[in-house]
């Protein structure tokens, strides 16, 4: 029953009892879910149905000062709109109140109420507003699983609160359980509801009355302190839901494990917009999640401006990639053989330069590209270009070959056989001018499908390099396995041989173990005389550093290692 227009039986209402119309009140009651009501504005009398007694701590179904016994059960910071509208209604200003507001219930839980009446003149002419209670829980407005109110809710509240009194916000949390995925996925929809009901009480139960609580979408929460007065502070409340939500697993024996993360938003909310605060309290919630989960983060402007930097540059790459590459160039750096320090290749380091950002380090362009699986054009894109640059530089240089890197991406989701095979046959190299660079990491060894791949592009006769080597675990069972042709060891393991003594005879000892396995050590990051006196010792086999050449671009790298002029 949505609205019950009383006017039409004013009439017949003004020759009733109270008596009478609190017995027609009962039978109304009977086929309605609402909870009926009348109040004397006159007597300042509140008449309830036994329903509503039940729900709601009304001592009886006359109440004879209705004001304070309303002001118990009406949420605090609602009372005084609530106040003024019926007064309007008491002076005859209005003939309706309508107002969705809080309740406390029996129990002492938040209920989200929407209250309609209508002024009518009813026994001895007193003005009497009829009307009823529905619970928004039951209707689309609030959550039918939780009893909060939704995400939608939030918004208007929370615009509300931006607008009136930014200054009164302690803090907003937004919580989601860390796997809740998989619980719908394993135990069901219905588990997945019990544990967002438990999880609902797990909130309410932790925070104090003042403290609002909404439903986002899926299995996300919202709680708004905007009541300077609470006394808990966020990290305080984020604890005591952890600890009661572990409770509660513990107490059901475990048969729905489930941890929470939280991310908060406690300063910065001048200016902002309810959908910015949620997309905020999102990027706070992901970060407590990238952490490790079963934690709370808080907002940290710095790290969101680089988050907002990371997706703005993928946005710009993107743009330039489909614009012929634009802005992306590769630069060649020398490597030469020991102990005569004769060129004999380059490896091919991807550079990208925007008008925004000038240029931005691989270091930063690179995870970038992998993210986003842009790394599969602009890989191709490096390949073929340095396959290019390699057939003109062997035409000088015989033996010369050019190292190109992989993402462990391109193994994954390209065909890179293919890819590589192609690029070879159409530019016209041969298998052993190319040799592909891969980072340790990245790789499982139990991935068949890319053992597969090392054991085709070493069936095509394909050189594999193991970079970075000396930076993750570097595993000689998988240095092993994969067959590379060479290891290069990095920078900052040479830095660390350099600077201190044990770190120098694990070098050296590594070194010796990769030949005796059958592969050959080049050592990056040379920079001066001596660092390579001293490095020399070790016996690597070749050297890439700055000492013999940084990386440049290919015109300025064949002018001076391979001398070629420019064209007049
Ligand atoms: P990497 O493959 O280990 O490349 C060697 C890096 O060490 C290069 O950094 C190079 O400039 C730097 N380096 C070489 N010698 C010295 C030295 O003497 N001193 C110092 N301080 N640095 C030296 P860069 O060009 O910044 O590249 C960083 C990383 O980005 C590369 O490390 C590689 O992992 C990745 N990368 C670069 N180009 C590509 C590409 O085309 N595809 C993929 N997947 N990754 C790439
Ligand atoms: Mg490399
Ligand atoms: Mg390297």
């Amino acid at each position: 029953m949505d609205f019950i227009d009383f006017t039409d039986y004013a009439e017949t209402l003004q020759q009733m009892s109270l008596e009478e119309i609190r017995a027609v009140l009962e039978v109304i009651q009977r086929a309605s879910d609402s909870y009926i009501y009348i109040m004397d504005l006159d007597t300042d009398t509140y008449m309830v149905t036994r329903k509503m007694l039940i729900r709601f701590p009304f001592e009886d179904v006359v109440i004879e000062n209705a004001t304070p016994a309303l002001q118990k059960i009406i949420y605090p910071s609602d009372y005084p709109s609530v106040k003024e509208d019926i007064s309007r209604c008491a002076s005859g200003e209005q003939e309706m109140h309508s107002m969705e507001y809080r309740w406390i219930d029996a129990a002492g839980k938040i209920v989200w109420i929407d209250c309609r009446g209508t002024v009518i003149k009813g026994a001895g002419g007193h003005r009497l507003l009829v009307g009823r209670v529905t619970e928004l829980g039951k209707e689309a407005k609030a959550d039918n699983i939780t009893g909060l109110r939704k995400e939608v809710r939030f918004k208007l509240d929370t615009e509300e609160l931006l607008r009136d009194r930014p200054e009164t916000i302690r803090y907003m949390m937004r919580i989601g359980i860390d796997n809740f995925k998989e619980i719908n996925e394993k135990e069901g929809v219905e588990a997945g509801d019990n544990v967002l009901r438990e999880l609902a009480d797990c909130i309410v139960a932790s925070v104090d009355l003042r403290v609002d609580v909404y439903r986002l979408m899926a299995d996300e929460f919202m709680l708004v302190d905007a009541m300077a007065s609470s006394d808990k502070d966020a990290r305080t409340v984020y604890e005591e839901i952890k600890g009661r939500v572990a409770d509660m697993v513990r107490q059901k024996e475990y048969s729905c494990f489930y941890t929470i993360s939280a991310g908060i938003i406690q300063d910065e909310f001048m200016g902002r917009s309810a959908e910015e605060i949620l997309r905020l309290t999102e990027f706070a919630l992901n970060e407590a999640k990238r952490n490790g989960r079963n934690q709370m983060a808080v907002f940290d402007v710095e790290v969101y401006n680089e988050y907002l930097k990371r997706l703005d540059i993928r946005r710009l790459m993107r743009q330039d990639i489909n614009d012929n590459f634009r802005g992306f160039q590769v630069f060649y750096q020398p490597i030469v053989s020991t102990p005569e320090y004769q060129l004999i290749g380059a490896e091919a380091l991807l550079r990208w330069n925007c008008e925004k950002y000038g240029n931005v380090s691989p270091a930063m362009f690179i995870p970038i590209l992998e993210e986003s699986g842009l790394i599969i054009p602009v890989g191709k894109y490096v390949l073929w270009q340095a396959a290019k640059i390699c057939k003109k530089w062997r035409d000088i240089l015989p033996g010369f070959h050019v190292h190109v890197n992989l993402s462990y991406v391109q193994m994954n989701k390209s065909d890179l056989l293919n890819d590589v095979d192609k690029c070879m046959k159409e530019v016209g190299i041969p298998p052993e001018s190319l040799v592909l660079e891969l980072t340790e990491s990245g790789y499982i060894e139990t991935d068949t499908r890319i053992m597969d791949l090392f054991k085709n592009l070493k069936e095509k006769n394909i050189d594999l390099a193991l970079d970075d080597f000396g930076t993750g675990y570097s595993n000689m069972r998988y240095l092993k396995e994969i067959e590379a042709k060479t290891v290069k060891i990095d920078r900052s393991f040479v830095v660390q041989a350099l600077q201190n003594e044990h770190d120098y005879s694990i070098i050296k000892h590594i070194i010796d173990m990769v030949h005796s396995l059958g592969s050959a050590v080049c050592m990056e990051g040379i920079e001066g005389e001596d660092e390579l006196d001293k490095m020399m010792k070790t016996e690597p086999d070749m050297i890439q550093g700055y000492y013999f050449g940084k990386p440049s671009p290919a015109e300025q790298f064949e002018k001076k290692f391979l001398g070629i002029k420019d064209s007049p």
